[in-house]
């Protein structure tokens, strides 16, 4: 029998998520997610995907990383799914940073363990908690290959001036600073659907992708190769996002150290989770804050205009980096959900050949589509972002035997 199956796993500090799925049709079989590790109110929330079984929900304390693997596994077992079949290929970790070294997606060893954990300075956040469910996953399963799938490998093709702040190359290059990007996976399989949908080969076009969720993050792909992203050393570079700022001078920094008498520490958290649409307005929803303009509070307005003003930049930024555009495509929880979203950051600029069809872009749908005018030079499109897929075809495509490579 052929292994066929990829268990895809995204571990948090105090999550974990996953799917299981079948890469002979890329059909999913399974999908959950543990919440609150750690904590008394822990929640395991499993859906099998095949065979019609209904959702299931556990609440119980569930301390650690390992016990939530062991309960997922337990999920996958009574559908008859377990993590023991030979039916399972590998297993694709979603780890957040690999720096400059990770171009790609690769199978883990102790020599890659140990350089994702060499970064754990640069992702202090993310990085622990990817390492966690790697370990614990190879101790249930120390058989099976286990791939790294890297948030950064998408933009490790930026072009130094690209990748470079303007800081003393020296101290940059001993402390590792650079622009390193994020959402790479979201971003690297939006744009090669985005060419699909226009029937094109992903060489062929060039494509700004805006991946707007909670987080958020632009880029600048040309030809299926990222030239510049919006996130940078760290997520926080960038768009305004639900609680990030996005671009601040950087020395709002030490004005606030100075002045404001905060520390590093305090200035991190108000930047990373009081900021963005949250800090200006109270909300990081974008359905609650579009409700609130629609009632005409100020706040919300002030919130909705900030965040569209430096969409637009980064659209007329990535606009010129790439010379020429093809389509500027919308993904994640806002970019897929919002029509005024996407409606308001392309208002004003049909010089640019930018154009939305108030109808077509005002149609509910979880299909990839165009929501530009046929007269647009430019195609404004809607995808659906998947990473979970885009992380089990990377994982597949490593592991699997050649002749099922292309299943
Ligand atoms: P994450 O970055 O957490 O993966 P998602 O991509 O799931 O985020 O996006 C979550 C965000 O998407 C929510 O905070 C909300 O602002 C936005 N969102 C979800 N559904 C809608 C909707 N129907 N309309 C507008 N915004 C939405």
């Amino acid at each position: 029998m052929t292994a066929t199956r990829v268990l895809v796993l995204n571990s948090g500090s105090s999550s974990v998520k996953y799917q299981l799925l079948d890469m002979s049709d890329s059909s999913r079989l399974a999908a959950g997610l543990v919440e609150r590790i750690g904590e008394e109110t822990s929640r395991l929330k499993h859906t099998p995907l095949t065979g019609g079984g209904e959702a299931r929900e556990r609440e119980q304390p569930i301390a650690d990383h390992e016990e939530a693997l062991k309960a997922v596994a337990d999920e996958l077992a009574r559908d008859g799914l377990g993590i023991d079949s030979p039916e399972l290929a590998a297993i694709g970790h979603r780890v957040v940073h690999g720096g400059k070294f990770f171009t790609e997606p690769t199978v883990i060893d102790d020599a890659v363990l140990k350089e994702v954990e060499r970064l754990i300075p640069v992702a202090p956040l993310h990085n622990p908690a990817n390492l966690t469910g790697i370990r614990t996953a190879m101790a249930l399963r120390p058989d099976l290959p286990q791939v790294a799938v890297f948030d950064t490998a998408f933009h490790t093709t930026m072009p130094e001036s690209a990748a470079r702040y303007a800081i003393d190359i020296k101290t940059a290059d001993e402390h590792r600073i650079r622009r390193y990007g994020f959402h790479g996976t979201s971003h690297a399989y939006v744009s090669r659907r985005t060419a699909q949908l226009l029937g094109k080969e992903p060489e062929d076009v060039n494509v700004i992708v805006l991946h707007l969720g909670n987080g958020a993050s632009a880029s600048a792909v040309r030809g299926g190769i990222c030239v510049d992203t919006s996130m940078g050393l760290t997520p926080l570079e960038g768009l305004v996002m639900g609680t990030r700022s996005g671009d601040v001078d950087p020395a709002v920094i030490f004005h606030l150290m100075r002045v404001g008498n905060m520390t590093a520490d305090e200035i991190d958290v108000l930047l990373n989770k009081k900021s963005g649409l949250i800090g200006l307005c109270g909300d990081n929803d974008m359905r609650e804050i579009r409700r609130r303009v629609d009632e005409g509070e100020q706040e919300a307005r002030l919130a909705f205009d900030i965040y569209i003003h430096r969409l637009k930049k980064y659209i007329g930024a990535y606009y010129a980096v790439l010379g020429r555009v093809d389509a500027i495509v919308f993904t994640a929880g806002v970019g897929e959900n919002s029509a005024p979203v996407r409606e308001a950051a392309v208002a004003g600029l049909e010089e640019l050949g930018l154009a939305v069809d108030g109808e077509l872009n005002s149609v509910r749908s979880d299909e990839a589509r165009i929501v530009s005018p046929e007269y647009a030079r430019v195609a404004v499109a809607v995808v659906p972002t998947d990473e979970e897929l885009e992380i089990a075809q990377q994982t597949y495509a490593l592991v699997a035997p050649p002749e099922n490579r292309n299943a």
